[in-house]
């Protein structure tokens, strides 16, 4: 692996060192295409490292892919893309395989998967490692890109884009002043725009810093198409106290584990396991009717009742969960915890076909800055699947524009 300074020109350059533009990044690689990854500060530095829930895929004897596309299309209001809903459910036990095959070792119980329901789900289907399973995608992705002959290009920040004769020029912002870079194919993978949105509207977000928005509109200003942009998406369980907790995302797989909301009557208000959308709304609701709680420094809550989880089901799959709570003391298992939705997913955004390109074309996308897989509600763990999946098609893909 080579640190990049000056001008260079690239195969396949990815923009973005989470989950999707790594699985870009190995893929193309592994076509053997020369292959830059650039990102704005640290390539550790994404949300894919800090999703903890789990990944889909029908891997259940009652499940197979077509349900598991019948579960998105549903929790979607039918409003995904059929065709790249029907990609990402076929491909989703390739995916997994191919992940394991990088170093992921996920959690196993009974000689299978442990394999757990998360909202809107008719089966269970969520694979897991632990509740660290972003941390584990990432960095089994990063040792293989690093393993490879790609260069990393960190403290690169997109800042333009412009097609040449003979490909895209990109410009970044560097410490060392603003440098360009040519690409026979770009790969789009700099996420989603939450963290910026919650900033606008003085709300919590679980998102990392970086997660700001601007290379879908460096896109959008040299003509590529979006969908759903304006479907935001909020986590229904926002940590809401202790302070320490505020904007962490509380996982869905607590209530998978049978974790319930109550209001302030101890009473449930809604289908816990519900998709996102109808769950945050019920939570909205509950509050607006004054049937909320409110937490010691007097913010807006419901209870998750966290005691109904068993101590084993915990330890395996929630004990980064637990251990941020306990260390903050307070014991999920004893006591209920206090929730609320937290801004967290932007369910639309670049317009792409069945193989990650852009309506802009050698510009591919995939990951949360791709829109149409989830359409407007995103359901649980289908978005490290979406950047595994849509990674991999959108760097073999590039690798071929590159030679074309
Ligand atoms: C707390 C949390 C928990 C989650 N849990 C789950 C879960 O359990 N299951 C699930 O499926 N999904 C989960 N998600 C959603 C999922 O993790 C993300 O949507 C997904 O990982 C996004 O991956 P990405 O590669 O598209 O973007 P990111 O991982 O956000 O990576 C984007 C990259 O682009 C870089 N970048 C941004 N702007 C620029 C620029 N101008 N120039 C260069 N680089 C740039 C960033 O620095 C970063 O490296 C969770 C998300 C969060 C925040």
């Amino acid at each position: 692996m080579r640190p990049v300074r000056t001008r260079a020109s690239f195969d396949v350059l990815v923009i973005g060192s989470g989950a999707s533009g790594l699985a870009a990044a190995v893929a193309a690689d592994r076509a053997s295409a020369r292959v830059g990854l650039a990102t704005k500060t640290t390539v550790q530095a994404c949300n894919s490292a800090k999703a903890q829930g789990g990944i889909q895929a029908a891997f259940g004897e009652d499940d197979s892919p077509e349900i598991h596309a019948e579960d998105v299309m549903r929790s979607s209001h039918d409003t995904a893309n059929p065709r790249l809903v029907e990609v990402l459910t076929s491909e989703a036990a390739s995916a997994i395989h191919w992940l394991e095959e990088l170093g992921v070792e996920f959690t196993r119980s009974n000689g299978g998967y442990r394999l757990a329901r998360c909202g809107g789900a008719s089966r269970q289907r969520l694979l897991q490692v632990g509740d660290r399973t972003g941390h584990a995608i990432t960095k089994a992705l990063r040792d293989t890109f690093e393993a490879g002959s790609g260069a990393e290009l960190a403290h690169h920040e997109l800042v333009g884009l412009q097609l040449g004769s003979s490909g895209w020029t990109t410009s970044f912002q560097t410490k060392d002043g603003v440098v360009e870079i040519n690409a026979g194919a770009i790969v789009l993978a700099a996420g989603g725009r939450c963290y910026a949105e919650a900033e606008n509207r003085g709300e919590l977000s679980t998102n990392h810093p970086n997660a700001t928005g601007e290379v879908t509109r460096i896109a959008v200003a040299s003509g590529a198409e979006t969908r759903d942009l304006d479907a935001l998406q909020y986590h229904p369980n926002g940590g809401a106290w202790p302070a320490t907790m505020q904007g962490y995302s509380i996982p869905e797989t607590t209530r998978a584990y049978g974790a319930v909301l109550l209001n302030a009557d101890g009473e449930e208000f809604t289908d816990s396991l519900g998709p996102r959308d109808a769950v945050s709304q019920a939570i909205f609701d509950e509050v607006e009717k004054g049937k909320g709680v409110l937490t010691p420094d007097g913010r807006p809550a419901v209870w998750l009742d966290t005691t109904r989880i068993t101590p084993e089901d915990a330890e395996i799959s929630l004990p980064y969960m637990l251990r941020r709570y306990r260390s903050a003391g307070i014991d999920p298992l004893t006591e209920p915890i206090y929730t609320y939705p937290v801004l967290h997913y932007q369910n639309g955004g670049l317009v792409i076909d069945e193989r990650a390109e852009t309506t802009l074309e050698g510009v591919f996308a995939c990951g949360e800055i791709a829109g149409g897989t989830h359409g407007k509600n995103r359901m649980m763990g289908n978005s490290l699947l979406e950047c595994t999946v849509f990674g991999r098609r959108a760097g073999r893909a590039a690798e071929e524009r590159s030679r074309a």
